[in-house]
């Protein structure tokens, strides 16, 4: 098969955990430099290179939607620290649902509440932080959810590693989103697509 320009790999490190999204064209570099130590996807892609000048054959290189990279940054530390927090990846979290009255919106139409506000002390973390409808978060204001008299749909979480990933890409092939629901923590999470 070959990548059509949104393919991502999934990249291990060498003990098998989720690292990053690389783009196809890094993991044929990858393969060139032979760092590539193990694959475990169940797809394949056929990257054609050029002809070869002397034996006039053409060159190529077949990757794998999962890698494991040798030499590459230990996952290990991933598991240490939090996930940058950013709306898209807030909003994906929430299933895009205001977490206050359950009302589904568009991207645009949700807002970043802090359930504690930071006036209070709230910190701009991921587990103090929710999709909100303008409206909710509005009646809201700068009160707690008891104060304002709301009560969350969900609690606020901080996304695994390999949530995170699964956040993060919205064209992930079933092999490789089948490789991160292992590692998911949250069920909530495990509907997404
Ligand atoms: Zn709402």
């Amino acid at each position: 098969m070959q990548p059509n320009t949104s393919l991502s790999i999934l990249r291990l490190d060498v003990s098998g955990q989720p690292v990053a999204w690389i783009s196809w064209q890094d993991a044929v570099c990858l393969y060139v430099r032979q760092r590539v130590a193990w694959e475990l996807g169940e797809m394949a892609f056929h990257v054609r290179g050029g002809n070869s000048r002397l034996s006039g054959q053409r060159s190529g290189v077949v990757i794998n939607s999962i890698i494991a990279v040798r030499g590459s940054a230990s996952a290990r530390r991933l598991w240490h620290q939090a996930p940058r927090l950013n709306n898209r990846e807030l909003f994906r979290r929430d299933g895009y649902l205001c977490m206050y009255c359950g009302k589904p919106c568009t991207e645009r139409e949700l807002t970043r509440d802090h359930v504690i506000p930071r006036a209070l002390g709230g910190q701009d973390q991921w587990n103090n932080v929710v999709a909100a409808c303008r409206r909710c978060n509005l009646l809201k204001g700068g009160r707690t959810p008891e104060q304002a008299g709301l009560s969350l749909l969900a609690v606020p979480f901080v996304p695994n590693p390999a949530e995170y990933l699964a956040l993060k890409n919205r064209r992930i092939l079933a092999d490789q989103m089948e490789f991160l629901k292992k590692q998911f923590h949250h069920s909530r999470l495990l509907d997404l697509c």
